[in-house]
């Protein structure tokens, strides 16, 4: 073991609704050695995603959970400290699912090496990573965008939202976003170039979003559920399209809500207008990686996509960062610099 300490944020108990820091614990523990076909990384970023918040549940969902006493699951960008595997070597960068904690033994399973020649190495885990991606594959293998088409995508100004919304742009659709507070929705319309963008947060999105798409909605990109679901499903147009993404609005949510069942209105408004929902996970289009790599790239140097990051210095604000991010308090993709980035000392 070398002199360093690991720290790591491990699981301390499932949260009943809203985690709370005491679901969270630090803990200090030595730096493993790599033994053969095994290399050491160092956590340079650390992503946290609205889907961490499942994982801390137990239950069947797309994943197994993480247990109790284990370490927090996450993506990573880490540098390679020490390898005995032939593909990697000391002072490498790399994508890997190192998890919250600062050093980590990996035996390549799942890793992809970084070119820093494509952009900020913290990329990897937006943009050019796995938001980027759920972004790409679910809006053009399910949205289907065409010329003139009205869009509607909520969390807009957030990893997924923006990078749909902007590659719907370029398929040349009206895009509509939704966002929490006006700066966002600032943000979303000068810097991202959405037609328009409604506060969730100001009284009436019902009747604003009615305005603001007087032709109906052709493609809703379901980030959130709840209320913005509601504003939006009466707006459908027939044979609308929408890609079941996420419902970060349900996933504190301890009980359903109360009030009249109203699947029944759901159901009729699909049948009698044709509407088609899909959900997905963005891994069912993992053989379209490395076009969305290469696509996203382009749009990326050419400025026609721009990404906001949102990153917090330290490892031990993470648990703080993931609850702040499950109630909107993030401003673009939130990472974690969990330890010194090398391509900004060069
Ligand atoms: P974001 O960076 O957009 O952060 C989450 C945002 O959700 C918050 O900033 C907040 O934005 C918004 N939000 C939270 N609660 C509500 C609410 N009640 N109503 C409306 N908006 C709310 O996260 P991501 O871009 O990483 O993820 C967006 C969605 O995509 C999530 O639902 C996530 O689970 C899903 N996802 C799904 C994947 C898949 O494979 N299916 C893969 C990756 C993500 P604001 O302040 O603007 O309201």
């Amino acid at each position: 073991m070398t002199a360093e300490r690991n720290r790591q944020v491990l699981l301390a108990s499932r949260p009943q609704g809203e985690p709370t820091p005491d679901d969270f614990r630090l803990v200090e523990s030595g730096v493993p050695e790599p033994g053969p076909g095994q290399m050491l990384l160092r956590t340079v970023y650390l992503s946290l995603d609205p889907y961490m918040r499942g994982r801390m549940n137990a239950g069947p969902s797309y994943a197994p959970p993480v247990e109790v006493g284990a370490v927090m699951e996450g993506g990573t960008v880490c540098e390679v400290v020490a390898s005995n595997l032939p593909d990697y070597g000391r002072g490498d960068l790399v994508l890997a699912n190192a998890g919250w904690q600062e050093f980590a033994l990996s035996d390549g399973d799942g890793v992809r090496a970084i070119d820093p020649a494509h952009g900020p190495i913290s990329y990897a885990l937006g943009v050019l990573g796995m938001p980027g991606f759920t972004a790409y594959t679910g809006l053009l293998n399910i949205g289907r965008p065409k010329p003139g088409e009205t869009l509607v995508v909520a969390a807009a100004s957030g990893a997924v939202g923006s990078v749909v919304g902007q590659i719907a742009k370029i398929k040349g659709c009206r895009v509509v976003g939704i966002a929490g507070g006006e700066r966002k929705c600032r943000h979303v319309e000068e810097e991202l170039g959405f037609d328009v963008c409604l506060d969730h947060r100001r009284p009436d999105l019902p009747g604003r979003l009615e305005a603001a798409c007087p032709g109906g909605i052709d493609i809703y990109f379901e980030n959130v559920g709840g209320a913005v679901f509601e504003a939006v499903l009466p707006l459908l147009n027939r044979f609308a399209r929408v890609p079941v993404c996420g419902l970060i609005a349900h996933y504190n949510a301890a009980e359903l809500p109360e009030g009249p069942n109203r699947v029944p209105l759901a159901m009729q408004a699909i049948l009698v207008k044709r509407l088609t929902f899909r959900g997905f996970i963005v891994w069912d289009f993992a053989d379209q990686f490395d076009a969305f790599r290469s696509e996203m790239g382009g749009w990326l140097r050419e400025g026609r996509v721009k990404s906001r990051e949102d990153i917090t210095e330290g490892l031990e604000d993470a648990p703080r960062e993931l609850i702040g991010l499950l109630k909107g308090e993030n401003f673009g993709k939130k990472i974690i610099r969990v330890g010194p980035d090398p391509t900004q000392h060069r």
